[in-house]
């Protein structure tokens, strides 16, 4: 009903760049969530998975088992692979 309301004749310019709008934030917000996720993502492999699963802070040359410095959530590396593994099969991206 709403919809229609925009394709009157004299609306129809109007409806038109409205409906480009709306399929252009679609994509947007389809968009730049894969991409930060996609970021991330890379991150984690190039950190060989030494990223804290919490607040994404680089756990590089710190011992394998401890706080993370920047959350103090407890991790173990073998804890963290499991983790992003899983995560990402999950998300399967
Ligand atoms: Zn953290």
């Amino acid at each position: 009903m709403f919809y229609f309301f925009f394709f009157t004749p004299a609306n129809k310019v109007i409806g038109l760049i409205l409906l480009l709008l709306w399929g252009l934030s679609m994509w947007i917000f389809a968009y730049i969530p894969k991409r930060i996720n996609a970021r991330l993502h890379r991150k984690v492999l190039d950190h060989g998975y030494q990223i804290c699963i919490h607040c994404g802070y680089s756990l590089r040359e710190l011992p394998t088992q401890h706080r993370c410095p920047e959350c103090g959530n407890e991790y173990t590396f073998m804890q963290l692979e499991h983790d992003w593994k899983k995560w990402y099969s999950v998300k399967s991206d």
